[in-house]
């Protein structure tokens, strides 16, 4: 059922993106255990994407727009949409690796940045910082709420901890029975504005922050987002939905239960 352009889900249906969101967050904890010095980009897309097929579920990354991978992987000064191929990291890289699935008709998207070996201490904060900016900006969003006071949120969490690039240019999402649906979830604004939060929307959060500038360009491959001027980035993304009890992160393997209650936000998934 749509209002005014955004799906609202039935309680079944969640269970079902549930589904989906587990497969993604099972397949980005078989890459965080995969990813090491020595592999390809190209072989991380295929463990994920025998891991997908393995747990019943088909990708929604492989072949959109003609995309060739079923995980996005971006690599230090790579922002987003780093397409999987022969580059092979190395330790002191880090690589976000943004995931999708469907189980029946139902989607789940999520992305976490990985650190291959030790990486300076800068670029471990800058992980930190983004992560924290995802689960504040899922803190902030209740019931009768805005949209952006989830943008609001993610944009003071990583204000407040140094100087920082927020990418302005992509967006957090509406998900559903399509991956990308309205409305756009930005990184930064005001709050109170935008779509009412509301029980069946589901939103898909995901900054993207940079150790310099919030500019970026994307490569002649028509897909690789980059910073503009060479600075690394993070992406963090959940897909996460509102419940009569609190918040539900449809793509963490305990639903947000642990996160959820540092931050003081009750857990409403099942
Ligand atoms: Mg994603
Ligand atoms: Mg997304």
């Amino acid at each position: 059922m749509f209002e005014r352009g955004i799906e609202i889900k039935t309680p079944a249906q969640i269970e079902t993106m549930r589904s989906a969101g587990l497969v993604v967050a099972k397949t980005l904890e078989r890459l965080r255990s995969s990813a090491a010095d020595g592999i390809t980009t190209g072989e991380l897309d295929a463990i994920a994407h025998d891991h997908i097929r393995s747990l019943g579920a088909t990708s929604n990354f492989l072949g959109y727009h003609g995309f060739t991978g079923v995980i996005c992987t971006s690599v230090n000064d790579e922002v987003v949409h780093g397409i999987p191929g022969t580059r092979v990291l190395r330790d002191g890289d880090i690589i976000s690796i943004d995931c999708g699935a469907i189980v029946d008709g139902w989607h789940g998207d999520a992305a976490t940045t990985i650190a291959i070996g030790d990486v300076p201490p800068e670029v471990s904060k800058l992980m930190d910082v983004t992560e924290e900016a995802l689960w504040h900006g899922i803190a902030a969003a209740a019931l009768g709420g805005r949209v952006s006071d989830i943008s609001h949120a993610v944009e003071t969490t990583v204000g407040a901890a140094g100087d920082y690039g927020i990418v302005e240019g992509y967006t957090g999402h509406g998900i559903g029975s399509a991956m990308h649906q309205p409305p756009n979830v930005p990184n930064y604004g005001r709050p109170g504005r935008g779509a009412k939060l509301v029980k069946g929307l589901a939103l898909a959060v995901e900054p993207m922050v940079t150790l310099g500038t919030a500019e970026t360009r994307t490569l002649a491959d028509d897909w690789t987002v980059v910073t503009s001027d060479g600075s690394w980035a993070a992406h963090y993304e959940h897909t996460f939905t509102l419940t009569d009890t609190g918040a539900w992160v449809l793509t963490a393997i305990d639903g947000g239960a642990a996160r959820l209650a540092e931050l003081g936000v009750p857990y409403g998934g099942s």
